[in-house]
């Protein structure tokens, strides 16, 4: 199967025809072979218009939704990128396509060790991977300049505030486990502005300032 031209319709129907024209994130999702972060099995779906069982009951996000949010990190190029949440490696890839360095913490050590294994087959040298409760940050190489968090949480945790840099962004989605609402956040002078950008469902995020484990 020939996943270049069906890559390049991906970003072409799903992303650009919604609104996200900028350049530098239309090239990261051309180029990340987003059909190497899934299941064998399931690599003709991969750049189908919507997420993708990626095992331990987890998902890869849908295409758009990991577009949309990295858009709102507004990256340029020289930021050092928190994940929490790696769970295939394919946004981490993305982040790290348009960042300097890209930390990704996973709870899930199985998880994590796939994704290693893909990420070093592609040669991505700036992304740092960790097997932790990301919902406590990653507090040794703190202060991110965005933090990225694709699992839902109750709140925003406050070790990950703690660890945005000033002028820092951090998007992350609010609310139970059925449906959420994907927020920004800028800080600045140690104020925190926030604003809501749009709905979405995202497995949950578990632990200390994420949801208990039980029933998840
Ligand atoms: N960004 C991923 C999608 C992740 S799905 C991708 O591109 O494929 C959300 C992930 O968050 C799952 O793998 C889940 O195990 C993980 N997760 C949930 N709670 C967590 C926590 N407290 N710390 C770290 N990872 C967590």
């Amino acid at each position: 199967m020939a996943f270049e031209p069906l890559r390049a319709r991906m970003v072409d129907e799903q992303l650009r025809r919604r609104g996200l024209t900028d350049p530098r994130l239309l090239a990261a999702f051309r180029k990340v072979p987003r059909h190497l972060f899934v299941p064998e099995e399931l690599r003709e779906e991969a750049y189908a218009d919507h997420p993708l069982p990626i095992g331990g009951g987890q998902t890869i996000s849908q295409p758009y939704i990991a577009a949309l949010m990295t858009s709102q990190l507004n990256l340029q190029g020289h930021e050092r990128v928190l994940e929490v949440g790696t769970g295939s490696g394919y946004q981490a890839a993305i982040l790290a396509e348009l960042a300097l360095e890209v930390f990704s913490v996973e709870r899930i050590p199985d998880l994590l060790l796939t994704a290693q294994e893909r990420l070093t087959a592609l040669g991505y040298l700036n992304v740092h991977l960790a097997t932790s409760n990301g919902s406590l940050g990653w507090p040794e190489h703190a202060p991110y300049d965005a933090i990225l968090v694709t699992a839902a949480a109750p709140n925003v945790p406050q070790p990950l505030l703690d660890q945005l840099a000033d002028r820092g962004r951090m998007v992350i989605p609010i609310g139970p486990p059925a449906h959420q609402m994907l927020h920004r956040i800028h800080k600045q002078d140690q104020r925190l502005r926030r604003e809501a950008i749009a709905s979405c469902v995202f497995v949950p995020l578990v632990g200390a300032h994420g949801w208990p484990p039980e029933g998840v």
